[in-house]
């Protein structure tokens, strides 16, 4: 990785289930996982899907003993990594939990219900590692060096997008959200309201990595799903003065021919565009 400024990995950047196949060779198929590291070596990653097994791999491999988890919501394709995620199970490791109160008890108490006997064989309560447990609401809070945050979405769960910021950058991520005015949806209306205050939290970032679950043939059969087309997120990226938008949650039917073609249709955007694909490493 480059030295001296914010780096970004994505370890999966697809939505709702894992898929891997032919099909999806080149994005990838492994559901949402981003290693964000400054430059002082401060480690955030967002969200725990399946992507998360290989960074855990890395971080074991590496020698990573500290980092914090924040986690958008508790929808399976964002937390269902977690029992694979192998930094948790090393007794030396130490590592902060962080995302909403699920609707019917705490994050902790929300992840250990993927955990029970039924459904996995190590119990949340024995993992190795020292964890903290952080039930977020709409604020700002500080890990080492990065400054965290948070935004509420728009989506079927208590979901949060988070702002970071260090080394002179931000990312601003914000995955699973549908727009609040289905007016704007297809990315055609002006701003307005919460859609406005949407726009406010990804001001100026430098890398928005946004929902982009659907496209606008596809909103009168999902919308309500929680999520956002394309082009709504070129288009937020746009007035919110973003440098570059990371179209992010591919649909798991999305081809990686379907998805050149989307994105090639933002070629001329005023705002760079760009597909995220796993393995993708940007410094900004
Ligand atoms: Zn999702
Ligand atoms: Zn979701």
């Amino acid at each position: 990785m480059v030295n001296g400024r914010l780096k970004v990995r994505f370890w999966g950047t697809r939505g709702s289930i894992a898929k891997p196949g032919p099909t999806t060779a080149r994005y990838g198929g492994n559901t949402s996982c981003i290693e964000v590291r400054s430059s002082r070596g401060t480690l955030v990653v967002i969200d725990c899907g399946t992507g998360s097994h290989g960074l855990g791999q890395a971080l074991v491999a590496e020698g990573t003993t500290r980092g914090c988890l924040l986690i958008s919501h508790t929808h399976w394709d964002h937390i269902q990594g977690l029992p694979f995620f192998a930094p948790l199970f090393d007794h030396t490791n130490e590592w902060d939990i962080c995302g909403p109160k699920g609707l019917s008890g705490s994050l902790r108490e929300t992840l250990a219900g993927q955990m029970e006997s039924t459904y996995f064989p190590v119990a949340l309560e024995s993992l190795g590692a020292t964890i903290r447990y952080w039930d977020l609401l709409q604020g700002s809070f500080q890990v080492d060096d990065i400054h965290v945050s948070t935004h509420h979405l728009n989506h079927p769960a208590l979901t949060l997008a988070y702002r970071l910021e260090a080394d002179g950058a931000s990312i601003v991520y914000a995955c699973d959200h549908e727009v609040y005015s289905h007016a704007a949806a297809d990315g055609n209306v002006r701003l307005d309201g919460p859609d406005l205050r949407h726009a406010e939290f990804a001001a100026g970032a430098d890398l928005l990595i946004h929902d982009a679950h659907l496209v606008p043939a596809e909103l009168p059969t999902e919308a309500s799903f929680g999520h956002a087309a394309a082009d709504y997120a070129v288009e937020l990226g746009h007035r919110a003065g973003a440098r570059q938008v990371a179209l992010f949650h591919h649909r798991p039917d999305r081809t990686d021919d379907a998805l050149d073609g989307i994105v090639a249709r933002f070629s001329a955007s005023p705002v760079s565009v760009l597909g995220a694909r796993d393995q993708l490493e940007l410094a900004l």
